[in-house]
């Protein structure tokens, strides 16, 4: 046997031959080969940096500024996200992905880009805390938010265009929406919004790199919250923007470094080790998910489903058109409302009652249980997370909580 050559410290930055999404989850953000070199990067937690002088590009200066702690897990979202510049090797100018504290941290950063007393479009249905927020800025008259329902393409087109000949100035999407499910017409809606110069901001948090990649559909910025399936063990909470668009990622970097929302050290590395399994966690999850719709959606205490990948769901056709799967959370209606719906989370004992989603485990909560979600979403549509565990035990679990909570909601 041979001793393979050591790889040569002069080769070139990247390779450019592209790969599948599936290999790079693996192989992006790694640190150079170098004989004897760590495989991973490591976790850096040095708040200042050895520096003098006016600073040269890309020199690391201070950890609210720029730290070798983001730069792995950048380089790979950033990768995934613009698969037709995806090599194995590295941008040498930076990569266009900006990793904050939180999602709400990205969301924040991203509602910056509108100019003061802008009009946003934006679903009606969405993260909840990401209308809180429009709503917010609303009241502080920093810009002007008109909902609408995301998958009436005419709908969100008149919205662009105003109601007394003002464009909007940002098209914010979420799609598939959280919890309704509806799918947007992404290609379209981007096309509406730049006919008007909109900036198009898709939180695309529920479809992952793997599903759905909205830049490639024209999108200007793309945020999700890494606390999902990207960092995928229900351990992290953090966030991300990526931008093709120099000038508007250069924005983003400068909202981060002003405004604070940075990332720890210890979270971008958990998430990086996540994002390694994501191809996995997310097929299988996906697959999980398909199968338990379909029985859902011949159970005998079920109300109604929603899950893109179902054949007869409103969304079916546009998510075939423009992602590479359905996710993993279904939207389910139990028999006995409110109560069928409360009785159903209280009565599961593999799956877990809790918020959030995207993580290895199954979780589902009714979302109206917080004041804060939109009155027009059903008070007995429970989301479910679905995680990777056997479907069978998945199923089994919930075949049995839906029929003794349909006894509960009867008595
Ligand atoms: C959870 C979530 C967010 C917020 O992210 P955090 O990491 O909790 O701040 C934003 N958008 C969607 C679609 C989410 O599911």
């Amino acid at each position: 046997m041979t001793t393979p050559a050591p790889a040569s410290p002069d080769l070139p930055p990247t390779d450019p031959t592209p790969v599948s999404p599936r290999t790079l989850v693996v192989s992006a953000g790694r640190p150079p080969r170098t004989p004897g070199g760590s495989l991973n990067p490591p976790v850096v937690l040095s708040s200042t940096f050895v520096s003098q002088g006016s600073p040269a590009p890309g020199e690391h200066l201070y950890g609210r500024i720029g730290t070798p702690a983001w730069e792995p897990f950048e380089q790979a979202l950033a990768a995934l996200e613009r698969l037709d510049h995806a090599t194995l090797g590295l941008p040498s100018d930076g990569p266009p992905a900006t990793v904050f504290a939180s999602g709400m941290a990205a969301i924040d950063a991203a509602l910056a880009l509108v100019p003061v007393g802008g009009r946003v479009v934006a679903p009606r249905h969405a993260y909840q805390v990401t209308l809180v927020l429009l709503r917010e800025l609303e009241e502080r008259g920093l810009l002007r938010l008109d909902v609408v329902d995301v998958a009436d393409t005419e709908a969100v087109v008149a919205a662009l265009r105003g109601a007394d000949g003002t464009p909007a100035a940002m098209l914010w999407l979420e799609s598939p929406t959280n919890p309704m499910l509806e799918v947007a017409d992404v290609p379209a809606l981007v096309a509406a919004a730049h006919d008007v110069d909109a900036l198009v901001v898709v939180d695309s948090t529920f479809a992952t790199p793997l599903v759905q990649r909205p830049l490639a559909h024209g999108a200007d910025v793309v945020v999700h919250s890494v606390t999902k399936y990207l960092a995928g063990h229900s351990d992290v909470v953090l966030g991300a923007t990526v931008a093709d668009d120099p000038a508007l990622h250069g924005r983003l970097v400068a909202h981060r470094t002003t405004h604070g929302a940075i990332a720890g050290p210890f979270e971008v590395w958990l998430a990086l080790r996540g994002l390694r399994t994501l191809a996995l966690r997310v097929e299988r999850a996906q697959a999980n998910a398909a199968e338990l719709a379909r029985r859902l959606a011949d159970h005998a205490h079920v109300v109604e489903v929603r899950y893109p990948g179902l054949p007869g769901d409103p969304g079916h056709a546009r998510a075939a058109a423009q992602m590479d799967g359905f996710g993993a959370i279904v939207g389910l209606r139990p028999a006995g409302g409110e109560a069928g719906a409360d009785a159903l989370v209280a009565t599961v004992r593999l799956w877990v009652p809790a918020t959030s989603l995207g993580g290895v485990e199954s979780t589902l909560e009714r979302r109206r249980r917080f004041a804060t979600e939109s009155p027009t979403v059903p008070q007995d549509l429970v989301r479910l997370s679905v995680g990777i565990e056997d479907v069978d035990d998945l199923w089994a679990d919930l075949d049995a909580a839906l029929t003794a909570a349909s006894r509960t909601a009867q008595a």
